[in-house]
């Protein structure tokens, strides 16, 4: 349960270490991020064992998709995008840059600090965006760096829903939990929940962002 942005961002990017693994992708060494990030976003790639690549943006402050294109390869994991960016700038070719990003085998996280600004305007699993965490304790409450408790819980699309981290223990009848065992599929519950709303002051930390 991340309980703030930093922490959704880790689980996040681990969930696209996991698909990478799954699919033997292991040469997958490096996560892109515009100059423009949020600090945790290289630190959150460099904790889940990731090189940060940092890509310039371009001169209206926005992503710059022809450097972004020069940057990926068989070696890029992930972007993690801000959106809007720290800058508070809408990334208006976002589409067009998750297109080529997809492209080359790379998967996309978006970065929803800043999501009080384009709530209900703009669907981030249509954009092509993979994971996002949302900073409840900023779009819902408190404003953005106004301190007080945090939630960052963590949506996912298609390609990472196998890949939820585990829950510790799995219920065994008659009250009883017992640990996951190694390479279990994930329960039920996952497949069943596929569309689900994000709320302030849900306990959820999965929901589907298509
Ligand atoms: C605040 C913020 C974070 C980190 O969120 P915390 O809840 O403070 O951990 C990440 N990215 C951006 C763009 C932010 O503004």
């Amino acid at each position: 349960q991340p309980a703030a942005g930093a922490q959704g961002e880790l689980t996040g990017i681990l969930m696209i270490r996991a698909y990478h693994r799954a699919h033997g992708d292991l040469e997958r060494t490096d996560v892109l991020v515009p100059d423009s990030a949020h600090g945790t976003n290289p630190a959150t790639a460099s904790m889940a064992g990731f090189r940060t690549v940092n890509v310039p943006s371009a001169s209206d402050g926005g992503v710059d998709v022809d450097r972004f294109r020069a940057a990926l390869g068989p070696r890029t994991a992930a972007v993690m995008i801000p959106n809007p960016s720290t800058l508070g700038l809408f990334e208006a070719r976002i589409g067009e840059l998750l297109e080529a990003v997809h492209d080359a085998g790379a998967l996309a996280y978006m970065d929803g600090a800043n999501l009080n600004a384009i709530m209900g305007r703009f669907k981030p699993g249509e954009a092509g965006f993979d994971v996002m965490h949302f900073n409840v304790h900023k779009t819902f409450s408190t404003p953005h760096g106004g301190g007080g408790p945090g939630a960052g819980p963590v949506g996912v699309g298609e390609r990472l829903e196998p890949y939820p981290p585990p829950p510790p223990g799995r219920p065994e009848g008659g009250g009883r939990l017992r640990l996951e065992r190694p390479r279990e599929p994930p329960p039920p519950l996952w497949r069943r929940r596929r569309v689900v709303r994000a709320t302030a002051g849900l306990p959820l930390s999965y929901t589907a962002i298509r």
